[in-house]
C-alpha cells in the first residue's frame, strides 16, 4: 500500500489486507473465543512461584471473579483499580472485571499515595485490588471516602489478616461461577482506563472500549497474518509492567487470543531473565530499549541457551540503529522487530520483520502501519497531509482509537480531530517502502525507560515548594534510560545552583555530613558521587 492521494490526502495503509474484526464481541468473549482449541494448554505461567494456569483454569477463574465482584456490589460501569506488580491475578482480575462490565484503571504500584489517590478520585474507583505492601498507600484515600470504596489484597492469608476492612482476593476466586451476573455489554462500553498525559498537561484517564481493545489485539494476531507476531506454540515473555498498554495489549491479551503461554515475570533482573528464558524456552520477547541494552551489555548471554527466542520486539520508546544491530549480533537466531504505539490507540505500527519477503525491514524503522487502520503524516504548520519521505505529525484513524480522555472534553478535542484522526504528537515520516521512522517529538512527554513522565506534573510539584517561584522540566538524553527529566527552577533566596541526585549521603558515626567526600564527576549526563 502506497500513499494514495484520496481527496487530496496522502493516507497510508498496511500492505496486509484488512480483515473482519469482531468488534461486536466484548473483550473477554473475543479473547476466549478459541477456548475449545486451547483448553488444557498453559495460559499463564507465574515465574515467581513456577505455577501454571491452563486456559480452562483461567477461564473458570474469570467467571468466578465476575460472580464474586457482583456479590460484593460491583455493578456495570463501576471502576476497579489494579495496583499490582506483574502477577497472574492481574490478568484474572482484568478479565473477570471485563465480564462483569467493570472498567479497570491500571496504576504503577510505585506511585506515591497522592498520585494513586488522584487517579482513584478521577475515575471514581469503587474497588482497589492490590498487594499488602501497598495497602498503606491508600490509608488516607480510604478514610476520606468512608465506606464507598473497598480495598482487596491478592496476597497474605485471609485468616491471618488483622485488618478486617481489607478484603481478600480469595473472596472472588472462591465464588460460584454459576452466580455470574448477566451483564449486557455493548462495544462502546469502557473496559480499561489507563492513564496518559497525551500531548500535554497532566496524566488523564484514557477511555478504552471493548471494541478498541478487540481491534488492537486482532490487528496483531488475527487472520492470515504474516506478522506471525504470536501463535499457540509461543511462550511470550511478560516482564514489562502489565499496567502499561504495551504489556496489557500486546503481550497478555494478544497471547490469550492466540492461545500462547504468557510467562509472567514480576521484576526485571538480567541474570534471572536469561535463566527464565532458558528454563521456559521463551519464543517471543517483547522488550523496551533499556532492557534490550541490558541484554546487549550483559557479558553472560553465551552462558545461557537463548536459542528458543524467535522474535524480539522493542517498543514504547525509540531504539537506535546501533542498539538494533548490536542485539542482532547477540541473538542471531532471533528476528528483531520494533513496535510503535501509544496508550490512546494501542500499537500504531509494527515491524513486518516477522514476515517473509517481500517486506523490507530497515534498522531504525519502527514498523509499518497496522492493518485495519489509516495513517497520515501532517504538516504541523498547515495541517495538510504529506507524501512519503516528508516528516510531520503522525496521525492515526480507526476503531482502535480511544473514546476520549475521561472528563476532559477539551483535551479530547485537541487530540482527536473532527474527522476522527488521533494526533500522536510524534514527528515521523514514511519511506518508499512504507516504513515509519520517528524523528522527533512534538509533545512535551518525557519517556524514562519507556515510562511516561509528564513534565507538567513535576513542574507543579516543584512550584508547590515555598522557595521555588517557577519551574520548567525537560528531557535530557540518557544512555540507559533513554531520557531523564531535568528541571530548571527559579528560586527566591539562598539559591541552590545545582541539585545532584544520589543514593545516600555519606556521614560520620556522629551523624555529621562528610562534605569533603563529595566529588562530582560529570559523566554522560549523570553526576556520580
Ligand atoms: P505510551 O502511551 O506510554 O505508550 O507512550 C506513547 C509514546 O511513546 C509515543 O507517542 C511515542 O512518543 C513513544 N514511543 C512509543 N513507541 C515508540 C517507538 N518504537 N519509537 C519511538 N517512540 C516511541
Amino acid at each position: 500500500a502506497t500513499a494514495a492521494p484520496t481527496q487530496q490526502e496522502f493516507i497510508f495503509r498496511s500492505k496486509l489486507p484488512d480483515i473482519p474484526i469482531p468488534t461486536h464481541l466484548p473483550l473477554h468473549s473475543y479473547c476466549f473465543q478459541n477456548l475449545p482449541l486451547f483448553h488444557d494448554r498453559p495460559c499463564l505461567i507465574d515465574a515467581e512461584t513456577a505455577t501454571t494456569l491452563t486456559y480452562a483454569d483461567v477461564h473458570l477463574a474469570t467467571r468466578r471473579i465476575s460472580a464474586g465482584l457482583h456479590s460484593i456490589g460491583i455493578r456495570k460501569g463501576d471502576v476497579i483499580m489494579l495496583v499490582l506488580r506483574n502477577c497472574p491475578e492481574f490478568a484474572l482480575a482484568f478479565l473477570g472485571a471485563s465480564r462483569c462490565g467493570a472498567p479497570v484503571t491500571t496504576a504503577n504500584p510505585f506511585y506515591t499515595p497522592a498520585e494513586l489517590a488522584k487517579q482513584a478520585t478521577a475515575t471514581k474507583t469503587k474497588l482497589i485490588i492490590t498487594q499488602s505492601a501497598y495497602v498503606e498507600k491508600f490509608k488516607e484515600y480510604l478514610e476520606t471516602n468512608n465506606n464507598d470504596v473497598k480495598i482487596m489484597c491478592i496476597d497474605g492469608s485471609p485468616e491471618e489478616s488483622q485488618d478486617t476492612s481489607v478484603l481478600h482476593f480469595s473472596l472472588l476466586t472462591n465464588s460460584n461461577e454459576n452466580d455470574e451476573p448477566e451483564v449486557n455489554i455493548t462495544t462502546d462500553d469502557l473496559v480499561a482506563i489507563p492513564f496518559s498525559s497525551g500531548t500535554s498537561g497532566l496524566p488523564k484517564g484514557v477511555m478504552l472500549t471493548h471494541s478498541n481493545l478487540v481491534t488492537t489485539v486482532a490487528q496483531l494476531v488475527d487472520g492470515e497474518n504474516p506478522h506471525q507476531y504470536t501463535h499457540s506454540e509461543d511462550v511470550l515473555l511478560c516482564v514489562l509492567p502489565m499496567f502499561h498498554i504495551y504489556a496489557l495489549n500486546s503481550i497478555l491479551l494478544c497471547g490469550i487470543r492466540a492461545g500462547a503461554a504468557v510467562l509472567i515475570v514480576q521484576k526485571f533482573e538480567i541474570t534471572t531473565l536469561m535463566e527464565l528464558i532458558e528454563k521456559y524456552r521463551v519464543t517471543v520477547a517483547s522488550l523496551v530499549p533499556p532492557i534490550v541494552l541490558a541484554v546487549v551489555k550483559s557479558g553472560d548471554t553465551h552462558r545461557y541457551d537463548l536459542s528458543s527466542i524467535r522474535g524480539v520486539i522493542s517498543g514504547a520508546a525509540p531504539m537506535g540503529m546501533e542498539l538494533q544491530e548490536a542485539v542482532k549480533a547477540r541473538l542471531p537466531h532471533a528476528i528483531l522487530g520494533q513496535g510503535y504505539g501509544m496508550t490512546e490507540a494501542g500499537p500504531l505500527a509494527i515491524s513486518l520483520a516477522f514476515a517473509k519477503e517481500p517486506f523490507n525491514v530497515k534498522s531504525g524503522a519502527c514498523g509499518s502501519v497496522v492493518r485495519n487502520a489509516e495513517m497520515k503524516i501532517v504538516d504541523t504548520e498547515t495541517g495538510t497531509s504529506l507524501p512519503p519521505n516528508k516528516p510531520g505529525e503522525i496521525c492515526i484513524r480507526g476503531t482502535k482509537v480511544m473514546k476520549g480522555y475521561l472528563n476532559d472534553r477539551e483535551a479530547t478535542e485537541r487530540t482527536i480531530d473532527k474527522e476522527g484522526w488521533l494526533h500522536t504528537g510524534d514527528i515521523g515520516y514514511i519511506d518508499d517502502d512504507d516504513e515509519l521512522f520517528i524523528v522527533d517529538r512534538l509533545k512535551e512527554l518525557i519517556k524514562y525507560k519507556g515510562y511516561q513522565v509528564a513534565p507538567a506534573e513535576l513542574e507543579s510539584l516543584l512550584i508547590a515548594h515555598p522557595n521555588i517561584s517557577d519551574a520548567a522540566v525537560v528531557p535530557l538524553k540518557d544512555e540507559v534510560a533513554g531520557e531523564v527529566p531535568v528541571a530548571f527552577v527559579v528560586v527566591f533566596y539562598k539559591r541552590i545552583n545545582r541539585v545532584f541526585f544520589t543514593e545516600s549521603i555519606p556521614k560520620a558515626a556522629s551523624g555529621k555530613i562528610l562534605r569533603k567526600l563529595y566529588i562530582y564527576v560529570w559523566y554522560n549526563g549523570n553526576f556520580i558521587v
